[in-house]
């Protein structure tokens, strides 16, 4: 790839305010990649190797399918099946199961080349977050004024911040505040919205307005799976 992707302005990243910033990091990181196996990767036997081995997952199957035309999709099927034919299923059908190619199957079920890609670059970005954090007073604004964090990325913000290289302990309590706060006022309105959903049930409610709660289930869905219901 040409440009170095965990190089792209944290500032640039943080200004759309649309949603959880770093669901939004984790989108731009899956299109780029999508967009690159069914793309430029065709070129790059390198590439080529790592997919074979690691393979998609459903999701990502499904993004290269409507991302890419036919043709390059089922090259990379096709290689990935000849690898699995020859590196990942016993050799001797018949004699003693082979421990070790169950064991390659059920490590092939679980990698997905870009999967694998997001969760390394993630951290990469966020680490660029902290820092920022740290000491950017124009940028810990951007942050707290987020509309949210989703809960799966509040934890990994977190561990992040805790890990090696994260948050010195002397700007973890303001750090922590903030995160914290992005995550639970969000969770609190989400719940209230939900309760007041809820409660338009009640026959004593009957034709009443359900104001913005009417598309909370939706909203339920998105926040805690991250997939669109
Ligand atoms: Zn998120
Ligand atoms: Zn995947």
């Amino acid at each position: 790839m040409k440009e170095n992707i965990t190089t792209i302005p944290i500032n640039d990243l943080f200004k759309p305010k649309d949603g959880c910033p770093i669901c939004r990091m984790e989108d731009m990181l899956e299109k780029t990649y999508v967009d690159f196996i069914v793309g430029d990767a065709m070129m790059e036997p390198n590439i080529r190797i790592e997919t074979n081995r690691k393979g998609f997952c459903h999701r990502h199957y499904s993004k290269m399918f409507a991302a890419g035309q036919k043709l390059p999709n089922a090259l990379i099927m096709e290689s990935h099946l000849k690898s699995i034919i020859e590196n990942v299923l016993p050799e001797k059908p018949g004699s003693k199961p082979d421990k070790k190619a169950l064991e390659k199957i059920e490590e092939l079920n679980r990698t997905c080349y870009v999967c694998d890609r997001i969760d390394r670059d993630i951290h990469h970005l966020l680490s660029t977050v902290l820092s920022e954090y740290v000491k950017s007073d124009e940028f810990r604004e951007l942050y707290r004024a987020q509309p949210f964090l989703c809960l799966n990325h509040y934890a990994l913000i977190m561990r992040d911040a805790m890990g090696r290289g994260g948050i010195k302990s002397k700007n973890m309590a303001d750090f922590h505040r903030d995160t914290y706060n992005l995550t639970k006022n969000y969770l609190s309105s989400l719940k209230e919205d939900t309760t007041y959903f809820c409660s338009m049930f009640d026959y004593r409610n009957r034709g009443g307005d359900f104001g913005k709660s009417k598309d909370v289930i939706e909203r339920n869905i998105e926040y805690l799976t991250k997939e669109k219901p």
